[in-house]
């Protein structure tokens, strides 16, 4: 049977079956000396060993369509990235930095902007402004008013996500609203898992009908600093792309160089201020970080 392993907990493997249910699985022998550790959302082949107690073996892994460090998980399509239009005061840094972490490793990003029915004049346009502008998706929904969660069920439809956002954005409300009817899957795992063995918290896909899954996205850090030269950043930022090919100097930092397309963008409003400030935070504790290596 083929199925996906939505949780890992202590050496067992819980594997999602469409139309089954969730078994319980050990990676096997031989499958374990070939040093690929099965991660979630690892598609996998199992071989049942009780149906009745549903538990099996893993015995195989299905190749990987790709593979996030943070948080370690496969076959992800994108991240789907949760904020507030207030209460809590949405936190652009953290958005910024979390839209570099995801770029980093290539993933595509929707932003999604919950509590619309209490957003300020303005801020809605403010955003769409500065997010579409950089090629990102941003949906602005109500759990409250149960509003703009279908377009989110769309952006979903058939994919894996990673969901992602400080707390108090409303992320428990909207993701029980997606999982809404799906109960007895994701009930069934709690059951299975419950006997105390999870202390603390683990990732985990949560189904939520054909092909589509979601992983609730532990540890939200704001410390996260690319890994990547300072000098390579602006492409983390894919609206400073095209102005950079204007920068007079190779290898302008997009700082206190003159004749700098990316200044000249956020000067003429193509690239949001807020944009360009949190970018030259960001490059500012690369450089410092590359500095203290070094020293
Ligand atoms: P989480 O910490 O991100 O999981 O957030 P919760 O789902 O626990 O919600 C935090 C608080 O925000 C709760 O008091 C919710 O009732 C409230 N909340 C959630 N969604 C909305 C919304 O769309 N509008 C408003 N006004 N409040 C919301
Ligand atoms: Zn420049």
């Amino acid at each position: 049977m083929t199925g996906k392993i939505i949780k890992g907990i202590a050496g067992f493997y819980y594997v999602y079956v469409v139309d089954s249910g969730i078994y319980e699985c050990k990676a096997k022998g031989a499958f374990r000396k070939e040093k690929v550790k099965p991660l979630v959302g690892d598609d996998v082949i199992i071989d049942i060993i009780s149906e009745d107690e549903k538990t099996g073996n893993v015995v195989e892994l299905l190749p990987r369509k790709s593979e996030l460090i943070r948080p370690a998980v496969a076959n992800v399509d994108q991240a789907l990235l949760i904020f507030a239009t207030k209460n809590p005061e949405p936190n652009l840094n953290l958005l910024d930095r979390f839209l570099c972490m995801m770029e980093e490793q290539e993933l595509p990003i929707v932003i999604c902007f919950n509590k619309e029915d209490i957003a300020d004049d303005g801020f809605e346009q403010r955003m769409r402004d500065t997010y579409e502008r950089a090629g990102y998706k941003v949906i602005f929904c109500s759990a409250k008013e149960e509003k703009g969660i279908d377009e989110i069920k769309q952006v979903l439809q058939g994919k894996t996500s990673t969901v992602a956002g400080p707390s108090g954005v409303g992320k428990s409300s909207i993701v029980n609203m997606l999982t809404e009817g799906h109960s007895m899957e994701t009930g069934e795992v709690s059951e299975k898992i419950g006997r105390g063995k999870h202390t603390t918290r683990h990732s985990e896909l949560l189904y939520l009908g054909e092909d589509t899954f979601i992983m609730d996205t532990p540890g939200f850090s704001s410390l996260f600093v690319p890994k990547m030269e300072p000098v390579d950043l602006y492409t983390l930022f894919p609206e400073f792309i095209e102005p950079a090919s204007n920068c007079k100097f190779t290898g302008c930092a997009h700082d206190k160089e003159p004749k700098c397309g990316v200044k000249d963008a956020v000067s003429n409003g193509e690239i949001a201020a807020s944009r360009y400030e949190n970018y030259l935070q960001i490059y500012g504790e690369m450089v410092n970080e590359r500095n203290n290596k070094y020293r």
